[in-house]
């Protein structure tokens, strides 16, 4: 895509941001110093919950808001990072009791209530691998996950216990310990969560943690196929810190809102884990997107730092930048997205809304942090990812076509040509990298070609060093001999006043090998019908060129998306050409 518009970083943004020369901070960063900043256990190593919680108290800092909850019944509670210390080691204390073990893990299977938030740290300090899951997943998908990380116990609800866990738990293998956060009258087996965590003692000795000791276990979003259980360290947190500072802009007395569920990596990494690090506050709401709520949210909250996703955007986009203005949002200092490419016309939109730009930036559940982003006080080309953070050695490679990675001279061949697209490569070696993909190996192993793990991403590198998003290796169309990535046809289709949302497969075709198709969702006033798609269909071929421009326009006010909002564009795939749909488990099902 060739955008040329830019939008440079303001005065204010350069002045105030944590990374003032982006540069300069690639040239003087190292990891090793990036260690040095972390508080270290007194028994020796790191540990997550150490780094989080009790490093701040022991620095003075105990009495900052940690966690700032807005349940969905109105309540707002606020938990100190004195209140987390004390909680998290009565929970580590419990599992100790109920004999958990270092190295076992335990699962979350909860809303964003305070407990999910508790037993995270506290099982991380007890020194067990933690996995949270979205509290939506049915039976099956919660079944698969829990053996497939070996759940020895799991947190969960009375609510979600009955409709989800109860009629599995049989067939969860290794599941010794059900803790409900609510009423167990009536039922065998279960424990009570505070029954079991008020009475320990609030003082815990975390055990000495090897670095590379396992934290979290975290499945992909299952966008392209069945979903990966990436498995991290506690040497991670040291990334989720630095990320965040430099990436995020993220100070200690910010009001942090990352609306990510920690059923999802980011969620977890960003949704606890670096603001935490930092010592800022977290804020969590219990409830799901609601436009208004959501302004009404940074308004009243103060919210400084705002992390949130493509899909959200576009939805607040479809309620037009009027709506964000009519709230105050001075607070709000920095803005950024991630999970789908970010459409040059929602970081524009982001201008009028909010007066900044919309920060995209770019990582997976197998980097564990950010790797490429757009910093605050850097100039953003609305429509790329930004640049690789300092300690991020990224590459563009090339496949042959036989799908191997190219070399030269015994060494893989890298792409310099700003106009070339090829596969995102990073250098593997960064704290957050995954150390394994649970129970595939041969999976894992095929990630890598000598030291570079291969992201199966395509994207394109400008002269400026900024990083391009072209496709996932499995969503490129190739059609009369062009490579079409979907997302620059979605984004053009973003700029009709129309389209509220756009989804773009390849479709197979006897003469061009395949052509393009277009599922399309129209804003509130805009009706479906053939003009309207004609309209539609010469708008992209005027922006976009007659064999890049869709072949056809399906309207659809569903388009399948994952539970953290990705296009599923191989179900629309599967469902158009009539093939297996495939593993459905992360699939968001619409509430009317
Ligand atoms: P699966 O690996 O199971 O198919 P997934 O790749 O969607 O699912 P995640 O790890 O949640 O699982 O997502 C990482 C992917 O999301 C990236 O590889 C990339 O394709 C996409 N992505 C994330 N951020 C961006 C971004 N800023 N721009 C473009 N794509 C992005
Ligand atoms: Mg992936």
């Amino acid at each position: 895509m060739h955008i040329s518009s830019m939008i440079p970083a303001n005065a204010r943004a350069r002045a105030q941001a944590n990374v003032a020369d982006y540069s300069a901070e690639c040239a003087q960063f190292s990891w090793e110093a990036a260690f040095r900043r972390l508080a270290f256990l007194p028994s020796g190593g790191i540990n997550m919950g150490y780094e989080a919680i009790d490093r701040h108290v022991l620095e003075g800092r105990g009495d900052e808001v940690a966690l700032r909850w807005l349940g969905g019944d109105g309540s707002r509670l606020e938990f100190t990072y004195r209140d987390f210390e004390a909680r998290t080691n009565q929970v580590a204390n419990a599992l100790q009791k109920l004999g958990v073990e270092s190295g076992d893990h335990v699962y979350t299977l909860l809303g964003r209530v305070p407990a999910l938030y508790f037993m995270v740290l506290g099982a991380l300090k007890a020194g067990a691998v933690v996995t949270p899951l979205f509290s939506s997943f049915g039976p099956e998908p919660v079944l698969t996950r829990l053996n497939r990380g070996k759940a020895k116990a799991l947190l969960t609800s009375r609510r979600l216990y009955d409709r989800t866990v109860a009629s599995i738990r049989e067939r969860a293998t290794d599941l010794e310990h059900v803790l409900i956060t609510d009423d167990i009258c009536g039922s065998e087996g279960l424990l009570q969560f505070d029954h079991l965590v008020e009475p320990s003692d609030t003082r815990f000795s975390i055990a000495p943690t090897d670095p590379e000791h396992p934290a979290l276990l975290h499945f992909t979003s299952g966008t392209t196929g069945v979903p990966k259980g990436a498995l991290h360290v506690h040497a991670a947190i040291c990334a989720h810190r630095e990320t965040a500072r430099v990436a995020l802009d993220l100070k200690p007395d910010d009001v942090f809102w990352c609306t990510a569920d920690p059923g999802w990596v980011t969620g977890t990494s960003y949704g606890i884990l670096a603001p935490m690090a930092l010592g800022a506050t977290v804020l969590v709401t219990e409830a799901e997107f609601d436009t208004t709520e959501w302004y009404r949210t940074l308004e009243r909250e103060r919210v400084t730092v705002w992390y949130t996703a493509p899909t959200a955007i576009r939805r607040l986009m479809r309620s037009g930048a009027s709506e964000a203005q009519r709230f105050d949002l001075s607070a709000l200092r920095f803005i950024a997205s991630v999970g789908e490419p970010l459409n040059p016309e929602a970081v524009t939109w982001g201008v009028e809304a909010f007066g900044i730009p919309i920060h995209d930036n770019w990582w997976q559940t197998e980097t564990g942090g950010i790797m490429i982003a757009n910093l605050a006080a850097c100039d953003v080309f609305p429509g790329s990812m930004g640049r690789p953070l300092p300690g991020i050695t990224a590459a563009v490679l090339r496949r042959r076509e036989d799908g191997e990675i190219a070399r030269t001279g015994g060494e893989v061949e890298q792409i310099s040509d700003p106009d070339e697209e090829g596969e995102l490569a990073l250098r593997a070696g960064w704290p957050s990298m995954f150390r394994s993909y649970v129970d595939n190996q041969e999976r894992y192993d095929k990630c890598f070609r000598d030291d570079w793990y291969l992201t199966g991403d395509i994207v394109r590198r400008d002269r400026n060093g900024y990083y391009w998003f072209v496709a996932r290796g499995d969503d490129v169309i190739k059609t009369s001999g062009h490579l079409v990535g979907p997302f620059e046809v979605e984004s053009a289709l973003l700029e009709h006043p129309a389209v509220a949302e756009a989804a773009v497969i390849g479709i197979p075709d006897p003469i061009a090998g395949n052509v393009v198709k277009a599922f399309v969702s129209l804003r509130d006033g805009y009706d479906p019908s053939d003009s309207m798609r004609q309209d539609l269909m010469a708008f992209a071929r005027h922006r976009l060129g007659a064999v890049i421009a869709p072949r056809s326009i399906e309207f659809s006010n569903d388009i399948p998306k994952t539970r953290s909002g990705k296009v599923l564009r191989r179900l629309l795939r599967a469902r158009t050409l009539g093939l297996p749909e495939g593993d459905l488990s992360t699939l968001e099902v619409s509430h009317p």
